[in-house]
């Protein structure tokens, strides 16, 4: 395929790489000078569009990707695909969606889950929002840059998908870190309660799969002094999301909402980008008042 590919950052550019690995023609573009082997560099992000069968799109936050539709929808062939990575609010993913639909342009929204490990082993989640026949183009590409792709529904369901996953794992990252803290202070060895607690009713991805307690369980960002992995300011973002979700559907998440009051503390507090599991030694510092 011809695809373009608009925004080559932490994730994108490992995700561009994988494309071109597998066969594919990618022109892309990046507000930072950005160069991949392999990937053509067009000057504009309306030129990294024109022409392709599909454009993908991995950019920070939902007004950069409406700024962006705008620019690349006008240049695209009608009956291309456009698939945005990017996690955004649902309100920009279906604005862009219709968007596209106007101009004659499949749409998939597709947020990822898997982080810059995942992006660069070609081991993402893709979660998908959009059209059957949206979602068919799209499925043999996220083959490639991920191992699993879910459509969840129509336009925007990828990106509700995304974020009530991510504020499933904010949370229970917090109380899996909550009791560490507890633990600690009631003189529980920490590798007594991984070996219970991983094999007991209070297992989590958090626990046994990326432990926030530094030489416990499998390798994580603890065992690599909390550098991210997945960095506290993206978690508080997506919680963010999750809020600004739940506020315009008035659904009740009242841990989600104070898991997003927390990641909000920490990023204040540490100056450093910290990996989110960096809350265990931020809550161990705490008292119960
Ligand atoms: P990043 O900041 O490293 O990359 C974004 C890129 O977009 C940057 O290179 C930036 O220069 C470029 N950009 C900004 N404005 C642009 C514009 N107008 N035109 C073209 N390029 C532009 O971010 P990232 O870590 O690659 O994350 C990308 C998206 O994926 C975000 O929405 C993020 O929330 C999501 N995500 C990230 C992770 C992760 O672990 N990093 C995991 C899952 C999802």
């Amino acid at each position: 395929m011809k695809i373009g590919f608009i925004g080559l950052g932490n994730m994108g550019a490992h995700m561009a790489r994988n494309l071109v690995a597998a066969g594919h023609e990618v022109s892309g573009f990046d507000v930072a000078d950005v160069n991949i082997d392999g990937v053509l560099v067009a000057k504009t992000a309306a030129e990294a569009a024109m022409g392709q069968d599909v454009v993908i799109t991995m950019l920070p936050n939902g007004d950069i990707l409406r700024n962006v539709a705008d620019q690349i929808i006008p240049s695209m062939q009608s009956g291309a695909c456009l698939i945005d990575c990017s996690t955004v609010d649902v309100k920009s993913a279906r604005a862009v969606a219709d968007q596209a639909q106007n101009a004659g342009i499949l749409a998939v929204d597709a947020p990822v889950s898997g982080g810059i490990g995942g992006a660069e082993a070609g081991s993402l989640t893709f979660m998908a929002g959009g059209s059957t026949a949206a979602f068919k183009i799209a499925e043999p590409l996220f083959d490639i840059m991920g191992q699993k792709a879910v459509h969840c529904g129509d336009a925007g369901a990828g990106q509700a998908a995304k974020i009530c996953n991510n504020m499933i794992l904010g949370a229970t990252m917090i109380v899996t870190c909550e009791a560490f803290a507890l633990a600690d202070k009631l003189g529980l060895d920490r590798q007594k309660m991984f070996d219970v607690v991983s094999t007991s009713s209070g297992y989590s991805w958090t626990m046994n799969a990326y432990c926030p307690a530094p030489g416990i369980g499998p390798k994580s960002p603890a065992d690599n002094d909390y550098k991210p992995g997945f960095a506290a300011t993206l978690m508080l973002k997506d919680l963010n999301l999750a809020q600004q979700a739940a506020t315009t559907v008035d659904a009740a998440t009242p841990l989600g909402q104070h898991a997003r009051d927390m990641y909000a503390s920490f990023v204040a507090d540490n100056d450093a980008d910290m990996d989110f599991s960096a809350m265990l030694p931020y809550l161990q510092d705490k008292t119960y008042n």
